[in-house]
């Protein structure tokens, strides 16, 4: 059965350099498209991958990658904002890897973009008064 997958990456800095997603291809018969590659503000690396395959090689090459020290998170969770909460402090606008916060200059109000959130969770400590919530 063929399968598909959204996932993010987490590399430790011993790791960043490492060809490690190649070898899901050459190793593992797994297709992958890189949706983003930063690294977080710990000098972590954070990829978002979307992988497709076979079950079995998928599961492989997840394997494979957790015995490397990779940290793996599925993209089945949600980080969604508590509205009520926000106060609009900016704190999150920096620190979220694929800048699903933006400050609008003329509102001084910060807007959340679902579609770029990759549920990475650093926004969830960041913000003051915990509006950054996570839903599974
Ligand atoms: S850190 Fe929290 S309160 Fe501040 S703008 Fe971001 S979501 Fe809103
Ligand atoms: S969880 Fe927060 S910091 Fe991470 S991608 Fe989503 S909005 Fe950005």
């Amino acid at each position: 059965m063929t399968i598909f997958k959204k996932i993010v990456l987490y590399f430790p800095r011993r790791l960043v350099d490492q060809p490690i997603v190649s070898r899901l291809v050459k190793e593992y018969n797994l297709d992958f498209n890189i949706l983003k590659a930063s690294v977080t503000p710990d000098e972590e690396g954070l990829m978002v991958l979307e992988l497709e395959g076979e079950q079995e090689d998928y599961d492989k090459g997840i394997r494979y990658l957790t015995e490397t020290g990779i940290r793996i998170q599925s993209l089945s969770q949600n980080v969604i904002r508590n509205e009520e909460r926000c106060t609009h402090c900016g704190a999150c606008v920096t620190i979220c890897p694929p800048g699903a916060f933006e400050l609008d200059y003329v509102t001084r109000r910060v807007n959340f973009n679902n579609d770029k959130c990759v549920a990475c969770g650093l926004c969830l400590k960041a913000c003051p008064p915990r509006a950054m919530e996570l839903h599974f």
